[in-house]
């Protein structure tokens, strides 16, 4: 794996992409195609990573870039940007949606969050490198091919194989209070029961690669637990359809005009987060939803291969509601157990 990773955190983001694209972004109607990652491997030494893709487009008009996959195993956005290929229809917009629904193909494929081949977390690659591996090569793309065309990035997610959290729409903050307000125009308009405002993930994410652009980002945690939820689903489908028509790229519909309200609140800093203070069995004392006080205690770490040792207990550090839990019993010191939100003024 050195060697595989050896020109991957060059990541400057230079140079041209080596993935090859077949549509052609300016014509109208629709196009699904496959990107062409070349992967010259011992099975197929001629190979290359068909990465699915597709283009709607009618006429003048913003552009959204609606992506999923972006972790392998958060699934709900998968679904609705996999439908919205087969069902939309370049008639009944105006302008054009590209279509990434499986932003990191191996990951997916694989029902991981990482990458199989270079164990690359796609959201933490970005600008990316062409001359990187897979991973490494697809951020660039998308950064360079994709983000660069698109006005908004709305970016998929969930809560992954160890995270689950009440469906949630979020933006990050900018120094910008015009910027901020847009995108927490966005937010709402997405209508998941909750919305948030956070710091970012940093610039090695898609956030990171939007604001490089000058570009506004949508990101979503719309469930998880590696499984797929119904409501969650449900709010993937709608919150594509709903920020189409916050853009203006389709008219608006019972599904903006009789949008759930959306809670909106603020994802701070460290106190927000809870992690395990030791290796074992986590037993939670909150569930999602909860509101809780800052010193109560979150749970605690019960030894089961030691029944005589007292449990170690995990407290909450700052008082707000309890947004995300951690899904697998086991936990290792470290591991996020809970991130909570406030509300917002
Ligand atoms: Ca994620």
């Amino acid at each position: 794996m050195a060697a595989l990773n050896a020109t991957a955190n060059g990541g400057m983001g230079g140079g041209k992409t080596r993935i090859g694209c077949e549509i052609d972004f300016d014509a109208d109607g629709k196009q699904v195609s496959w990107l062409k990652l070349p992967f010259s491997v011992h099975r197929s030494a001629y190979g290359h990573i068909a990465i699915p893709i597709a283009c709607i487009k009618n006429g003048k008009g913003p552009t959204l870039l609606a992506m999923s996959g972006n972790h392998g195993d958060e699934y709900e956005g998968q679904i609705a940007t996999t439908k919205l290929i087969r069902d939309l229809d370049p008639k009944d917009i105006k302008g054009r949606v590209i279509v990434l629904p499986a932003a990191n193909f191996p990951a997916a494929m694989a029902g991981m969050r990482t990458s199989p081949i270079d164990q690359g977390n796609l959201n933490r690659t970005f600008p990316g490198d062409p001359d990187g591996t897979p991973t490494w090569m697809i951020s660039h793309f998308i950064e360079t091919e994709l983000v660069s065309r698109a006005d908004v990035i709305l970016d998929l997610h969930s809560g992954g194989s160890s995270l689950l959290y009440i469906p949630s729409a979020l933006v990050a903050i900018s120094k910008d209070k015009k910027r901020t307000e847009r995108l927490i125009a966005l937010a709402e308009a997405f209508g998941a029961p909750v919305g948030y405002v956070n710091a970012g993930g940093g610039d090695r994410t898609s956030t990171g690669a939007a604001e490089r652009a000058g570009k506004l980002r949508l990101g979503t945690e719309l469930g998880g637990a590696g499984m797929v939820g119904i409501d969650a689903k449900k709010f993937a489908e709608d919150g594509v359809r709903r920020v189409m028509e916050h853009m203006g790229i389709a008219p608006k519909s019972k599904l903006t005009t009789n949008k759930p309200k959306t809670r909106m609140m603020d994802v701070g800093g460290d106190d927000y987060y809870c992690f395990a203070p030791d290796a074992g069995l986590f037993e939670p004392y909150a569930d999602l939803g909860a509101m809780v006080k800052k010193g109560q205690v979150a749970g605690v770490v019960q030894f089961v291969d030691n029944p005589l040792r007292e449990p170690v207990p995990a407290y909450f550090g700052r008082d707000g509601m309890v947004l995300c839990k951690r899904v697998p019993g086991r936990v290792e010191r470290g591991d996020c157990l809970f991130h909570l939100a406030t509300d917002r003024d």
